[in-house]
């Protein structure tokens, strides 16, 4: 078959090979574990018709499995034309084990050893740094070259310890690929110099687009390392390929497990003999992963026979990953400025499979330059049903270096709070992280078309392709009044709403509306509150109080076996509970780790387990005063409404600031006591969804606390959409509020809360119309703020009711004055 029909093979073979891929545009093949249905076929036709017996016996099926494996052994290095005379190969978990295991063996070196690693290594390689006694990072090729060059300069140390020099094939990040004449030449060099000096090369990233050969066993590196299953999807295994001539070094290792030695003394003397007859027999500690290690064998075959050889997927995804490149770099906002800032490590080499593999890595401005953050571009992209891969890419150097982000920057973030995985993704106007699309052996053309077409849609700001103009922020401000249409809380965290009954006056505490966010679900694993944005199916489990009964009503709606029902007493009753002293009973929500009450009922508990499929606990996190553990509300202005806000009045009352731990309290919610939205910011949103050609939703998406509406009917032109966002607060009834900033949303908002099914509304939507400093917000955090006239029954015990009238408060000194009092 020729190259240009290679493209529509795939695409045709991929419906039936990789059914899972349905409807999904998948970029994310560097961490891949895409198997096909041939290869789970095989493997289970293999399993079926033979027994594979443990190989630590004589009788048949050992041997059955031992012949196999050796097989197996054989057929890998043949993969990476490694001569068997020459070269052993060791099976491990992982790339990463393969590592540990050389590092384990280096570390034993008389006066430790000497550790030099290039910046693009993956953290995996970076780690081993802190086995040795002295380390350097190359900070480039050059450096690298130079090093290589100079041939006065010992090791770094003064010793003449042994060396390892570790690094990839393939950056991990970016998909640079570093020359493979470095395991040369460092041999070279550590013969002229005398050094003992070997090369860990990291293979893993390399591999599963394009061939490896250690044919030429002088320059072949003395350790390489992979991961199989980033090649064939399946097994979960990796190898260690060892230049038998350098593994004597390996044998320094200390520890010895079973398999690994022919003979151990333990009583009266201490003594072992390990395994000589293969290298490989000396590291493979305890039982082997027999049944992956057979898997290989049918990855091997349906590998070639559907994807042919690792040439041709090296051809194809270079063609693939330059027009991928060519794409994103043409796109240009209206005012001719770029969307995609692209990291490609200095490499222009896309199209040159010697240089560059199949992975494009990026993040994106609008039309004024300013980044939208990549945790923007992954919500998205899942709800768009693109899966590819966000943030720091467990590769430090190369992300350090890319986003020019210095030692400091990265401890201080770390202090901010920034971790892998969370929302943090630009601090201090940088990008902490980045988008990394990763092409893979079954990606096609028109993978990359839909990529490029989704990065259009959203984010290049081109008035006359878009068929919705951004909402220009709304000028300050309305002196309109609104009133209250509902009010609604949520007992159970990310469970159903519930509706305050019109005509029931409901009391406020400092942490909310009563009864909001008092309990939550903890999974039994983690410890961690359950959240809908993992568990949809939590908008199904509704919440009622029923004062009169005393209780909290559960119906769970999401079961063909008819309506379930349960019964939680509203009392605090320590008998319900799992131990009395409920102190140390700790459970983390949105990263705060708080203490709560677990209730013991296995009835209770086994009802939300059934209901949600996973293994939890109902959690109770009482108001404050009875616990020892607070939490603090975090939300804050956000830059485009400090904009929007008249400039500060000198001498006026200060801004209240709102740095983590001194906000108000509040029980479970995300990020503040209350949250609020307004109908006609809903109304607005309806009507450019409608506009895209999507369905309305509906205000239940946003699980606000109240919601506000305009008092009459108000015709669409009228109506004054996200005004709350320019208030300094509002009075309800004869309550104050005070604003805390926007809410910022994620793709949670796209559960149906009636039906638990995600869908692609509101949030796309959304992202086109309210994003602002590359985040999207609708709706207002607050705080209540207690009447300065302590004696009031009203201040006393606050309360508001739908129907109340709303009236904006547009400056800051208004609110002090009106509420007399800080909250
Ligand atoms: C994936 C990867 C690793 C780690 O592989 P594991 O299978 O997680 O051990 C190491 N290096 C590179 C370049 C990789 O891409």
């Amino acid at each position: 078959m020729d190259d240009s029909k290679y493209d529509q093979y795939l695409e045709h073979m991929r419906l039936s090979e990789y059914p899972m891929l349905k409807g999904t545009t998948y970029l994310d093949h560097a961490g891949t574990t895409l198997y096909s249905k041939s290869l789970i076929d095989r493997f289970s036709a293999d399993m079926i018709a033979n027994h594979y017996g443990n190989p630590h016996s004589a009788s048949s099926s050992s041997q059955n499995t031992s012949a196999r494996i050796d097989t197996v052994r054989t057929s890998l290095l043949d993969l990476f034309h490694a001569d068997p005379d020459e070269f052993d190969l060791v099976f491990v978990a992982n790339a990463t084990a393969g590592i540990k295991l050389v590092a384990d063996a280096f570390r034993e070196s008389e006066g430790g050893f000497w550790y030099g690693y290039h910046k693009d290594a993956h953290t995996s390689l970076v780690g081993v740094r802190e086995l040795a006694a002295s380390h350097r990072c190359f900070e480039s090729d050059e450096d690298v070259e130079r090093w290589l060059n100079d041939d006065h300069r010992q090791l770094e140390s003064s010793q003449n310890r042994t060396g390892l020099f570790g690094y990839p094939a393939q950056s991990n990040m970016n998909g640079r690929r570093l020359p493979l004449h470095w395991p040369g030449q460092i041999s070279s060099k550590a013969q002229r110099s005398g050094n003992s000096l070997y090369t860990l090369l990291d293979a893993a990233a390399l591999v599963s687009t394009a061939p490896l050969k250690l044919s030429n066993t002088e320059n072949a590196p003395d350790f390489t390392v992979l991961s199989l299953y980033k090649m064939f999807g399946f097994p979960d295994l990796g190898c260690l390929i060892v230049r038998k001539s350098s593994g004597g070094i390996l044998r320094q290792r200390k520890y010895f497990g079973g398999g690994t030695v022919d003979m151990v003394v333990c009583v009266k003397e201490q003594w072992h003999a390990r395994k000589s007859e293969t290298l490989h027999d000396g590291f493979e500690d305890g039982t082997l992963p027999i049944h992956s290690i057979l898997a290989v064998q049918s990855a091997l075959e349906v590998h070639r026979e559907t994807l042919g050889s690792l040439e041709r997927i090296s051809r194809h995804t270079t063609a693939l990953a330059k027009q991928l490149l060519d794409g994103l770099e043409s796109l240009q906002h209206g005012n001719k400025t770029s969307v995609c800032t692209i990291y490609s490590g200095g490499s222009t080499a896309y199209g040159n499979a010697s240089a560059q593999g199949p992975i494009v890595s990026f993040n994106v401005q609008n039309a004024q330059g300013s980044w939208i953050g990549h945790t923007e571009v992954e919500k998205l992209a899942s709800i768009k049903d693109i899966q590819l891969r966000t943030g720091g890419l467990c590769n430090p150097g190369g992300i350090a270096s890319s986003l020019d982000l210095a030692p400091w920057e990265m401890r201080q973030n770390f202090s901010a709070g920034q971790r892998c995985g969370t929302d943090h993704d630009i601090m201090n106007g940088k990008p902490t992280g980045m988008i990394r699309v990763s092409l893979g052996a079954m990606s096609t053309s028109s993978d990359v078309r839909r990529f490029l077409e989704f990065v259009e849609e959203y984010f290049v700001e081109d008035d006359v392709s878009n068929t919705i103009l951004p909402t220009p922020p709304p000028t300050p401000c309305t002196s309109r009044s609104f009133q209250v249409e509902s009010l609604m809380v949520y007992p159970i965290k990310s469970c159903a709403g519930y509706r305050i009954p019109t005509g029931t006056p409901w009391y406020i505490r400092k942490e909310g509306l009563v009864w909001d966010r008092e309990w939550c679900l903890i999974h039994r694993g983690t410890g961690a509150a359950l959240s809908q944005k993992r568990y949809p199916k939590m908008a199904l489990l509704r919440p009622a109080i029923d004062f009169t009964k005393g209780v909290l009503r559960v119906r769970y709606t999401g079961s063909t076996a008819g309506l379930q029902v349960i019964e939680v007493p509203l009392s605090e009753d320590p008998s319900l509970f799992d131990n009395a002293d409920y102190k140390n009973q700790t459970a983390r929500v949105c990263g705060d780790t708080i203490t709560t009450r677990l209730y013991r009922s296995e009835e209770l508990n086994m009802f939300f387990t059934d209901a949600l499929g996973v293994d939890c606990q109902l959690a109770r996190f009482p108001a404050s005063g009875t616990t020892t553990s607070t939490r603090h509300a975090k939300a804050h202005l956000q830059k485009y409404q400090k904009q929007q806000r008249e400039p500060h009045i000198p001498g006026s009352f200060p801004e209240m600031e709102l740095k983590q731990g001194a906000g108000p309290t509040m029980l479970l919610s995300n990020e503040s006591p209350i949250l609020m939205m307004s109908r006609s910011s809903l109304n607005r949103l309806n009507e450019q969804i409608k506009l895209n050609g999507g369905k309305a939703v509906h205000a239940e998406v946003f699980r606000a606390n109240i919601i506000i509406a305009e008092p009459y009917v108000t015709p669409p032109g009228d109506e004054e959409p996200y005004a709350e966002d320019t208030w300094h607060g509002m009075q309800i009834g004869c309550q104050y509020f005070r604003m805390l900033g926007s809410c910022r949303r994620c793709q949670m908002v796209c559960v149906d809360q009636d039906t638990a099914v995600k869908n692609e509304e509101p949030f796309t939507t959304l992202s086109k119309t309210r994003r602002f400093d590359g985040k999207v917000f609708f709706g207002q955090h607050s705080c209540h703020v207690p009447l300065a006239n302590d004696l009031s029954p009203q201040s006393q015990n606050p309360t508001i009711t739908v129907g109340d009238v709303v009236r904006p408060i547009t400056s800051e000194d208004e609110v002090m004055e009106d509420a007399g009092i800080l909250c």
